[in-house]
């Protein structure tokens, strides 16, 4: 399912440019556009989903699949050194954008506990 006026899944049809990084069959994976870190992705799947408070059983294989994504991009992307992913979920947990993504942050020691 796709919602046009997503901001995600308009990424991910390619009507708004983003700086892509990685795309799979399930997800792709983009340069955050105000990045937090000196490495900011954001892996989002293809499928729209509000949120990890959205999904159902038949999701759990894809949010697994975005972590395998992440884990393979910081990889490609040299953070031997460590990395952080985050899921943002709801008004409390930060999200902005409706539609599940998962962080990739790197480049830098990250603090805990996080703001
Ligand atoms: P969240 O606050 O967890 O929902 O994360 C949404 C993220 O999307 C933020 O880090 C924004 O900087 C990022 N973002 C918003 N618009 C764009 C865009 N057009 N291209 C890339 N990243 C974006
Ligand atoms: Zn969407």
């Amino acid at each position: 399912m796709t919602d046009m006026d997503c901001l995600f899944c308009k990424i991910v049809a390619g009507t708004i440019p983003s700086r892509k990084l990685h795309e799979d069959e399930f997800c792709i994976a983009f340069a955050d556009i105000h990045p937090q870190a000196p490495t900011h992705a954001l892996i989002v799947p293809r499928r729209h989903i509000a949120s990890l408070a959205e999904m159902d059983a038949k999701d759990s294989d894809l949010v697994g699949h975005l972590h395998f994504a992440a884990a393979a991009l910081a990889e490609k992307l040299g953070l031997a050194k460590g990395y952080r992913t985050v899921v943002n979920t709801g008004a409390d947990g930060g999200q902005t954008v409706d539609h599940l993504h998962v962080h990739l942050l790197g480049g830098r020691a990250m603090h805990w506990p996080p703001g």
